[in-house]
């Protein structure tokens, strides 16, 4: 029989009454004790299932680029920090590289080695790439791939970015590689555009993009700009980029190594 047809619980210390009454107030205790839920969701990339290269096939690969080796410049270690594997939630968050943005540096290569090399207490002043490309084509690597370089701060990838803290705004350097092209001379201030990029420049970019996707198996579809992740709508570059001139050094280097798994035409995964 139903507990309904008993009739109403009239007193509240009666057994029958605390029986009913007490899981409730439990209930609403353990509610008040647990964290308000943040009222967003996690939003993670799709495994493309892209092959990811050994360390001898990466080095084949370069050999073969005749890329000149990187040159290390690391970074103050204010200016980049640990990939976050959860949230303050516990929740877990991808926290590898899964794509690639293309920045520009408008200050010259020099001046940007002394901004990164500077320390920085505060949140707002620390930034850093990955790597840069000078106008010669040199590598200059600042921060390790394995570490969050702080390269773009409010910004998605589509509807996929990462929430550290619930009070943050979403970015997506805890999943980005950032390479940045050294801006031309004629580029330095916030003009529109400027005489773009150098033939090695477009090289070395590619060939260091190739080799991010074979260590890491990113497709193509995921090799991004600053302007098309940022989300503050204050930031547009690389100003100038020609992904057409990107795109025929790409296939120059993707041929030379036999890589052609990560450039299949797909817009998305
Ligand atoms: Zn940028």
């Amino acid at each position: 029989m139903g507990q309904r047809s008993r009739g109403p619980c009239r007193m509240p210390l009666q057994p029958r009454c605390l029986a009913i009454l007490l899981p409730m107030a439990l209930g609403l205790l353990a509610g008040c004790r647990r964290e308000a839920p943040p009222g967003w969701r996690q939003h993670d990339l799709a495994d493309p299932g892209l092959p990811r290269r050994s360390e001898a096939e990466l080095s084949r690969c370069a050999g073969r680029l005749r890329l000149p080796a990187e040159e290390a410049r690391p970074a103050h270690p204010s200016n980049f920090g640990e990939r976050q594997p959860r949230d303050v939630l516990g929740r877990r968050v991808p926290h590898t590289p899964m794509l690639v943005v293309l920045h520009e540096s408008v200050l010259s290569a020099p001046a940007t080695l002394v901004l990164f090399r500077t320390a920085h207490p505060k949140d707002e002043d620390q930034v850093s790439y990955h790597v840069l490309v000078d106008r010669s084509g040199r590598r200059l690597r600042f921060v390790p791939d394995g570490q969050r370089a702080f390269g773009a701060g409010m910004s998605a990838f589509g509807d996929a970015t990462v929430r550290i803290r619930p009070t943050s705004v979403g970015s997506i350097n805890n999943v980005a590689l950032h390479l940045s092209l050294e801006t031309p001379a004629d580029g330095r201030g916030d003009g529109d555009a400027h005489s773009g990029y150098t033939p090695r420049q477009y090289e070395a970019a590619a060939a260091q993009v190739l080799l991010w996707q074979g260590r890491f198996g990113i497709p193509l579809s995921r090799v991004t700009t600053h302007a098309a992740v940022d989300r503050s709508h204050s930031r547009y570059d690389p100003r100038s980029f020609r992904w057409d001139r990107f795109r025929a050094a790409y296939d120059k280097a993707a041929a030379s190594c036999g890589w052609h798994a990560y450039a299949n035409g797909l817009a998305s995964w």
